[in-house]
């Protein structure tokens, strides 16, 4: 069978357990790229598509395939059309499935991004890069290390709370470089499969395969994300440290993010945080309505699609503190119109907004998930928070912890103390006062804070 004959089948079964209007919304315009092993690749025309097939109808698709081709399926990759020479280097958002027994549910195993070959997703450009007063010298360091390399900023340092764009700026970063110096070398990778790397190279280095170091100092941009995850492993900070040296001797550019900042990473060698702090830090912070607005304007933009301004105010106004999330809402409202036919209205984004599920609210939050919350801001356990520990790392959180309860849900200070390991109500005016009389004197701190109160509310 050839790949055309094959998707036709598919297609054919499909049609049948699908609605007319859901079939040619998602199906219109895909086809079988390439088959391979029990791996799939499907183009697909649009993100849109993509986004909808993955998440609505993998499993569907996988039972046809393996219907159509009695073999096993072991991967299905959704590729976009648009580049078709790019498509086959391209990995595309990789599903692994578990082999399906028939009529069996099939799992999905594994999740991958869509990436190019240094590992960067090309959505992530600083032309999509919608820049405010929250992220604008984030944007501006970012940009002017691209221009000159190792020089002005290194390392350069980037933190903020989750779904504020870290990611995207440190790619847009590795991809504005592949476009306008297409020599240079990059590394980009997650600071969890960097410590993944490392452990791998220490089990194999007795056969002197030195692949890992040549890998992480052979280049001209050294881009990781998420470094705040080399907290208490000592083995991945030394060899780090070690790399770091290296390439900012030969003038190369390091480039980290972060969730925190250098100091607040416990766990965290002061050697690597005095390095960290020795470039440019710069923080991303909460975007203000304007750039939450300006944003889904851009994202409809990409999309192709018309909103009511008054609609996308509507959820500009509603989700505040996570980027993620707006899309996500914007990605729901315009899937929810498409597939019933309807004109997005004000109406319907609240309906979609207090049906996002998992989103807290100020009432969901518990002294319990403060604690939690905080301890694990501070990489220890929330148990210790309520023991007598008078340990700094230990007694320094919990009074934070204490600080939030009053001051994000109004807990009484006797309830406090109570619920910090039956202390004294005093214990916990004591803590109120002096995280804010601190708070008042350091910006760090009240930055350091404000991470926490994001975590409470998006994680
Ligand atoms: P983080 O790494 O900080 O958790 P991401 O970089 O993954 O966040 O961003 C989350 C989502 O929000 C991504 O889809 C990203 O493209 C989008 N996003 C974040 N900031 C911006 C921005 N300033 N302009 C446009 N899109 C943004
Ligand atoms: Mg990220």
């Amino acid at each position: 069978m050839t790949n055309e004959e094959i998707w036709q089948a598919v297609l054919g079964e499909l049609e049948l357990t699908i609605s007319r209007a859901s079939f040619t919304t998602w199906f219109k315009n895909t086809y079988l790229l390439t088959k391979n092993e029990g791996e799939f690749i499907i183009s697909v025309p649009n993100g849109f598509a993509k986004e909808w097939l993955e998440n609505k109808f993998q499993k569907e698709i996988a039972k046809c395939l393996q219907n159509v081709t009695s073999s096993r399926i072991k991967r299905i990759t959704f590729c976009l059309n648009s580049k078709k020479d790019v498509l086959l280097k391209e990995k595309g958002r990789t599903m692994v499935f578990l082999q399906p027994k028939l009529n069996e549910e099939v799992q999905i195993i594994q999740e991958e991004e869509v990436v190019n070959e240094y590992n960067l997703n090309p959505r992530y450009t600083f032309e999509n890069f919608i820049v405010g007063p929250n992220n604008e010298l984030a944007h501006a360091a970012a940009q002017a290390i691209v221009q000159s390399p190792g020089k002005t900023y290194n390392p350069l340092f980037i933190y903020g709370g989750v779904g504020l764009g870290k990611t995207h700026l440190i790619q847009a970063i590795g991809n504005k470089v592949c476009q306008v110096f297409p020599k240079k070398r990059i590394v980009y990778i997650s600071c969890e499969k960097f410590i993944e790397d490392f452990i791998t190279y220490l089990q194999i280095q007795k056969s002197k395969d030195n692949g890992f170091k040549n890998k992480y100092r052979k280049t001209d941009y050294l881009l990781i994300d998420d470094i705040q995850f080399l907290a208490g492993k000592e083995g991945t900070q030394e060899e780090f440290f070690h790399t770091f040296n290296y390439l900012y001797q030969n003038n190369k550019q390091i480039v980290l993010t972060s969730d925190r900042p250098p100091k607040a990473i416990l766990g965290l060698e002061d050697r690597l945080v005095s390095r960290f702090e020795g470039g440019m830090i710069a923080d991303i912070s909460m975007p203000n309505l304007e750039t939450r607005r300006a944003i889904l304007i851009a994202k409809c933009k990409e999309r192709k699609v018309n909103i009511p301004e008054n609609v996308l105010n509507y959820i500009a106004a509603n989700i505040q503190n996570n980027i993620r999330e707006l899309e996500g809402a914007l990605s729901r409202l315009i899937a929810r119109c498409q597939l019933n036919n309807l004109t997005p209205t004000e109406e319907l984004a609240r309906h979609i907004l207090t049906n996002i599920a998992g989103r807290p609210n100020k009432k969901a939050i518990t002294s319990r998930r403060i604690l939690e919350t905080v301890a694990s801001f501070y990489n220890i356990k929330s148990e210790e928070l309520i023991t007598k520990n008078r340990k700094k790392e230990i007694a320094w959180p919990r009074q934070i912890a204490m600080y939030l309860m009053r001051d994000e849900i109004k807990t009484s200070y006797p309830t406090i103390g109570q619920e910090i390991g039956g202390r004294d109500h005093t214990t916990a005016i004591h803590a109120y006062e002096k995280v804010s009389k601190e708070i008042e004197k350091d910006i760090n701190l009240r930055q350091e804070i404000d991470l926490i109160r994001q975590k409470l509310y998006t994680s």
